[in-house]
């Protein structure tokens, strides 16, 4: 060992932080000092790093300087909101008592201090931290026994700041799109799971989201019990019925909060089972391709989510993202909310009434949340009083024959306890502070012992103002002022010639002197002393007073919190319609017929994103397309094949589809002039699958794990979006995949489909395949220039117009000529045959263009491969033989 010196031995504080920062080994310790919260060691290096902040020293430990930063109290949760961001957690140690209390212990002695709360991604509930429209799960997930059978995972996920308390199984091939529909900010994973190989890419996708956290948190056993200890239950039979791995996984979550919150108890609603089944399954990469609710760039701008978004409430945008994720399948209860959609749009004057009223609407939610768990202030009550007011007046509004979903939304608000807002109203005063340390938010006249503290304050504040006059008269010092500050409280102050010669004076004995500065001498007199005096214990008796009536008020609301929570909710729903409704007159979107056929027809269907997109640019309007994949009669419904040029339209036509039908099963009314959706359970969408490089796989990887998910797991209701399946891999393997795979839809899964491709041959199979129909993107070609209509028409593109998109692109004027030769060369030599997948083909490419480099041989002997193709005669071959022959073709290259 090295001199372990007694000099090398830490300061006792420096031994506290070590020890607490031991307890609290995963997360940035911020160690309160003053006014500041320190962080030391590696933990001061990374935060130094993250926040752009001085790191500097602070003694040493073990000889070694003590990397140290800070941060100011007052700035912390800027700090922390950076920190939580990139995926960090922190646990904020606070001073336990007043730095005087340790002094009197001994110059040893260090302040009390302890971890008050820790800060993780799902456990926050400050507004700064928090984005409005955005609800902010934590989700727990577990699994029971080792080998993880279906329905022995589940998860659990709560938002703090509602309160919202769901439960559900899931299975090892759901557990991604179960999570993905939540959009969890921390998942907290049993440690064996954690630690499960075979899980081990769903965890690497989730990053620093996924944290493990011991068995024990999870154990099965003891967790009924844990459930109703939380709750204040002694049964949870009152809840419904859960299975045991739902048990684990909710007990967890309490566990968790516990955890996290320490002392607090957030108000937590009763865990509510999700049932499988009820939602539309969609898994990440659908989410992603079709920018659900974020961009490509991973940003909300540009999502679906935020150009339908009309809501004016927090709770309505959280709710309208909830309903996004997660659209329904049962086609009552999406007639339901389309009910409260027309209710919104046949009476224009109620839904601006309701409109203007829910824009003034507070985040009642967030308000309870931070209330309950002790970190609430005034400005939270205040959240409470007028969101009571609006609720109210939202409720009078809702008359009449109300369709069932706005009828239960009022019933909810009419729950609401009537004495919590008079005992708010009476309370609180009309602008109040944001700390409440600060006082002054009880209105006067709600508490007599307040106004009467109140009035001695204010009556010895005068007699003070009074005293100045009264003194300078006394003294002849005409410059003379009372001031006060927090170190001598209240004193009189004149200058040193005034000062002097006051001491030397006969009213020397009066005025007693506290203080000489530069300018000014201060003094007091015993009358002052006593006034300041009672000055300060009637602030202090005021501020208790506040205080108490803090905690009082906060305790009702809390009382009241199922309630609020239900109201809260029910104005969350009133704003989703609302706002739906808003959208569909603006944007003339129709009500779709939605039922448990398996229908599929859209007439005039129009993507929301790209038609904002194209108005917003220069105003050129979007091109509605008819899509209509419904059975023709009995049986299971139809695939289109897309073909058409790049830049036709293709991907927006696929997506287009995709996202009305998500839209009609949310409830929503549709960018089309109308449509038929037969309820779809399971939505697939790979639109131009993208390398992904972080996971090491490559594009053509990626495209096949995908394609194999949805040829294994789609159903006759499932609907099916694949784009330019096989264009990661050489033509012929690309194009066999394309065709077994549209196959095997047409003939395995038998589900809806849209299946773009630029393999024309593949137009072939609608010959064959009886439900199959082609369809093309429409152009027109003028003066040698292609013209995109994007617009969908029957039968198959006859030309790619490869070239015509790439002098489009900007290739340099050369290169575009020289493929116009290239290409009437290779169409001449196939004498007018069209192959123009050999175009794709590099060797044949390169074959062709020796061929043009040496015109002085224009005779000379036909490649092999070429006179093979010649040989085949495409329209007597079985697509088996077909298959063949290019495989043969291939194995010669
Ligand atoms: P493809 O998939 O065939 O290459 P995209 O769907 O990506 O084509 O469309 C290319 C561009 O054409 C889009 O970015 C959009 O600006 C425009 N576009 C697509 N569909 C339409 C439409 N129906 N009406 C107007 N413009 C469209």
């Amino acid at each position: 060992m090295t001199t372990a010196t007694a000099d090398a031995a830490p300061t006792p504080m420096m031994a506290q932080y070590i020890e607490i920062k031991a307890a609290n080994p995963d997360c940035l310790l911020f160690y309160r000092m003053g006014d500041f919260y320190e962080l030391f060691f590696e933990d001061a290096e990374e935060a130094s790093r993250a926040l752009g902040i001085a790191l500097t020293k602070r003694g040493k430990h073990l000889g070694e300087d003590i990397p140290m930063c800070g941060v100011p109290i007052h700035a912390a949760e800027d700090y922390l909101q950076k920190l939580i961001a990139l995926g960090h957690r922190i646990a904020v140690c606070d001073q336990m008592e007043d730095p005087a209390e340790a002094k009197k212990r001994g110059s040893k002695s260090v302040v009390k201090r302890d971890v008050v709360r820790l800060v993780t991604p799902g456990t926050i509930t400050e507004d700064q931290l928090l984005e409005a429209g955005r609800a902010n799960y934590l989700m727990t997930l577990t699994r029971l026994g080792a080998k993880g059978r279906e329905g022995e995972f589940a998860i659990a996920w709560t938002d703090l700041s509602t309160g919202a308390f769901r439960l559900a199984e899931t299975g090892a091939d759901r557990l991604e799109a179960d999570i993905a529909a939540v959009e969890p900010s921390e998942v907290v994973v049993a440690e064996p799971l954690y630690r499960d190989e075979a899980f081990a890419q769903v965890f690497r996708r989730l990053g620093r989201r996924a944290r493990p956290e011991p068995q024990a948190l999870f154990d099965a056993a003891t967790a009924p019990e844990r459930i109703c200890r939380f709750f204040g239950v002694s049964t949870l039979d009152g809840f419904g019925s859960f299975s045991r791995v739902e048990l684990s996984a909710a007990a967890a979550l309490i566990a968790y909060l516990g955890k996290t919150q320490l002392a607090a108890r957030p108000a937590l609603q009763r865990p509510e089972r999700r049932v499988a089944g009820s939602a539309m399954e969609i898994d990440p990469a659908t989410r992603a391709s079709l920018e659900l609710t974020r961009s490509a760039g991973g940003r909300r701008a540009g999502s679906l989510l935020s150009v339908i978004d009309r809501t004016v409430t927090g709770a309505g945008g959280r709710l309208l993202a909830v309903r996004l994720a997660s659209p329904l399948t049962d086609p009552t209860a999406i007639r339901e909310r389309q009910a409260s959609l027309a209710h919104f749009i046949e009476d224009y004057a109620l839904r601006a009434e309701l409109r203007a009223t829910l824009g003034r609407l507070p985040d009642i939610e967030r308000a309870l949340s931070r209330i309950a768990l002790g970190r609430g202030g005034p400005r939270d009550l205040l959240a409470i009083r007028s969101g009571l007011f609006a609720a109210s007046e939202i409720a009078a509004r809702l008359t009449g024959d109300l369709p069932a979903e706005l009828a239960a939304c009022r019933q909810a608000i009419l729950a609401l306890p009537d004495t919590l807002s008079e005992r708010l109203e009476m309370t609180l005063a009309e602008e109040v502070p944001l700390l409440k340390r600060d006082g002054g938010f009880v209105r006067p006249g709600a508490l007599a012992a307040l106004d009467e503290a109140r009035t001695l304050r204010e009556d010895a504040r005068r007699f003070i103002a009074e005293l100045q006059g009264h003194y300078a008269e006394e003294t002849g010092i005409k410059s003379l002022k009372i001031k006060h500050n927090n170190v001598l409280g209240y004193f009189i102050e004149m200058n040193e010639a005034n000062g002097k010669a006051l001491m030397a004076g006969p009213l020397a004995s009066t005025f007693i002197h506290r203080q000489t500065l530069a300018s000014a001498m201060r003094f007091t007199t015993g009358e002052l002393a006593d006034l300041d005096e009672r000055i300060s214990h009637a602030g202090a008796d005021a501020l208790k007073l506040e205080l108490e009536t803090f905690d009082q008020l906060a305790a009702e609301i809390v009382e009241a919190a199922p309630q609020l929570q239900a109201a809260a909710g029910a104005l969350g729903a009133i704003d989703v319609a609302s706002a739906l409704a808003e959208l569909a007159v603006s944007g003339d979107w129709s009500r779709p017929v939605v039922d448990d056929s398996l229908a599929f027809r859209i007439e005039g269907g129009r993507h929301p994103v790209v038609e904002a997109a194209l108005a917003a640019a220069d105003g050129q309007s979007f091109v509605a397309n008819d899509c209509d994949l419904s059975p023709k009669g009995k049986g299971p419904g139809a695939i289109w094949l897309v073909t058409g040029p790049n830049m036709g339209g293709k991907s927006t036509f696929l997506r287009q589809n995709a996202i009305i039908a998500i839209l009609a099963q949310i409830g929503a009314y549709v960018p089309a002039t109308a449509a038929h959706i037969g309820i779809v359970d399971r939505l697939f969408s790979r639109v131009g699958a993208s390398d992904d490089l972080a996971e090491g796989r490559s594009t053509f990887m990626v495209e096949m794990v995908e394609t194999a998910a949805i040829l294994n797991q789609s159903g006759e209701r499932a609907l099916v979006i694949l784009d330019e399946i096989g264009r990661g891999t050489a033509t012929y393997d690309g194009l066999s995949i394309a065709f077994a795979s549209v196959e095997h839809l047409h003939e395995v899964n038998r589900c809806r489909a849209l299946f773009a491709t630029h393999f024309h041959e593949m137009t072939a199979l609608s010959a064959r395949l009886k439900r199959l129909a082609n369809v093309t993107m429409r152009v027109k070609e003028w003066q040698g220039e292609v013209i995109f209509l994007h617009e969908v028409g029957a039968g198959a593109a006859d030309r790619s117009y490869g070239i015509q998109v790439a002098r489009l692109a900007g290739l340099p004027k050369v290169v575009v000529e020289r493929a116009r030769q290239v290409l009437a060369e290779l169409e001449r030599s196939e004498q007018g045959e069209k192959r123009e997948t050999f175009l794709d083909d590099l060797p044949l490419f390169s074959a062709a263009v020796r061929r043009q480099a040496e015109p002085a041989a224009p005779s000379a002997e036909v490649h092999p491969l070429v006179a093979e193709v010649e040989a085949l005669d495409p329209d007597a071959m079985t697509p088996r033989e077909a298959m063949e022959a290019l495989y043969r073709l291939k194995a010669k290259l």
